[in-house]
């Protein structure tokens, strides 16, 4: 088994934690019944589930009945904005959808497929240098006509974080609905939907050290929302399906540790967070950080390395024993530069090596000094043979 301390991947997955483990798992083989049922073992289930619910929608300061169970964020991006867009267009005739170009693309490929098969006109706000939009720039491009906002809270590839509660404030005084995609701000910033102003928010539990495969729609109940998945009338009739209840009852669990736990990790992550980042800029030659340096997450790290091949120099760090991110699918052998990096302006000599470390509960003090020796040793090292490969 690979050291579990050199694993640097939390952005893109987190181990359960033994003790939501524990609390799933009476659900599989005991407590097992479907909560659609009438009898004891599915009215047990089903109490299960209305308690994960009720704690989660106490978490995040909303009504039970707000909180919808999904398979992950994915699909609450897609029943959250598609659900919405076709109320909207059906019902008032608006088709104006408003978001980003640094969006993750269960947000911004759906919206894209909203646009080329459902009549709806997408537009990208422009971004500043970090990829963050200013609550501004929305306010002037808000029409009659939008049906929706679709800002990321906290990107997955940058770390850059936005400023949902000012842009939810003016999307709400014109009354536009607001969704945000919460996914990578869940461990450490306000999650206060009322707060925040904002009337969407998914998230996923595999990235608060819940299980993979179940996640969460926050809906403000006066919304209106339509399914996009027939079937049985689960969840109040928008999301057909037998509920996951093991895995329900682990999100619940694993997102009340999380919160509980923010302030701590946030202050510990930050700390390892502008070491690395000082250190590596301070010992390094032809390296930028990419995102905000302060409004990012305390736990995120991300990096383009000119004349680097980033997929190079992610299986040089596994052969050391560190698992890194290039924060981008860049598939081997056909490297692209990541949308999001060409979005913030860098030209592909950067943007092609790019590296996310992004810190977690399974970092310590000493594998962050590893690390960084590690990089320092081994970037120099991918980069003469990344020029010798295209010399
Ligand atoms: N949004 C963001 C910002 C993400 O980072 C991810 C996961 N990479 C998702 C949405 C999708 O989550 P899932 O794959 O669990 O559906």
């Amino acid at each position: 088994m690979p050291d579990l301390s050199r694993y640097f991947d939390h952005s893109a997955t987190t181990p359960v934690a033994p003790e939501v483990l524990q609390a799933m798992q009476p659900f599989y083989a005991e407590r097992f019944g479907n909560p659609s049922s009438l009898h004891q073992w599915g009215q047990e289930a089903e109490a299960a589930v209305e308690m994960a619910r009720q704690r989660v929608a106490s978490l995040l300061g909303c009504l039970p009945e707000e909180i919808l169970f999904t398979s992950g964020a994915t699909e609450s991006n897609n029943l959250g904005l598609r659900g919405l867009a076709r109320i909207k267009l059906r019902t008032e005739g608006k088709q104006h959808l408003l978001t980003t170009p640094v969006e993750h693309p269960s947000v911004l490929n759906t919206l894209r497929d909203l646009e080329a098969h459902e009549g709806f006109e997408l537009e990208l706000l422009p971004i500043d240098a970090y990829g963050r939009v200013s609550p501004d720039e929305v306010a002037t491009r808000l029409r009659p006509e939008t049906a929706l906002v679709s800002i990321i809270y906290a990107s997955n590839e940058i770390g850059s974080v936005n400023p949902i509660a000012e842009i939810g404030e003016v999307c709400r005084q014109a009354s536009v609905p607001f969704h945000t995609d919460a996914v990578q701000a869940v461990n450490y910033l306000p999650m206060d939907v009322n707060a925040l102003q904002v009337d969407m928010l998914p998230l996923s539990a595999h990235k608060f050290y819940g299980p993979k495969g179940i996640g969460i729609l926050y809906h403000r109940n006066d919304l209106g929302l339509e399914a996009v998945q027939t079937g049985g009338g689960q969840e109040r009739q928008l999301r057909a399906g037998t509920h996951n209840v093991p895995s329900i009852v682990g999100l619940a669990h694993a997102l009340s540790l999380a919160r509980e736990r923010s302030e701590e990790h946030a202050t510990k992550y930050r700390q390892w967070r502008d070491q690395i980042i000082a250190e590596i800029l301070d010992r390094l030659t032809d390296v930028r950080l990419t995102g905000h340096p302060t409004a990012r997450l305390p736990n995120h790290i991300s990096f383009a390395l000119r004349a680097v091949d980033s997929n190079a120099l992610l299986a040089a760090l596994d052969l050391a024993g560190f698992a890194c991110s290039s924060g981008s699918a860049c598939k081997a052998g056909m490297p692209e530069p990541s949308r999001v990096l060409q979005a913030i302006g860098l030209e592909p000599e950067w943007s092609l090596g790019a590296l996310r470390i992004t810190l977690g509960a399974s970092n310590d003090e000493a594998s962050i000094r590893d690390l960084i020796e590690s990089l320092v040793e081994i970037v120099p090292r991918v980069r003469a043979t990344s020029a010798q490969d295209q010399g």
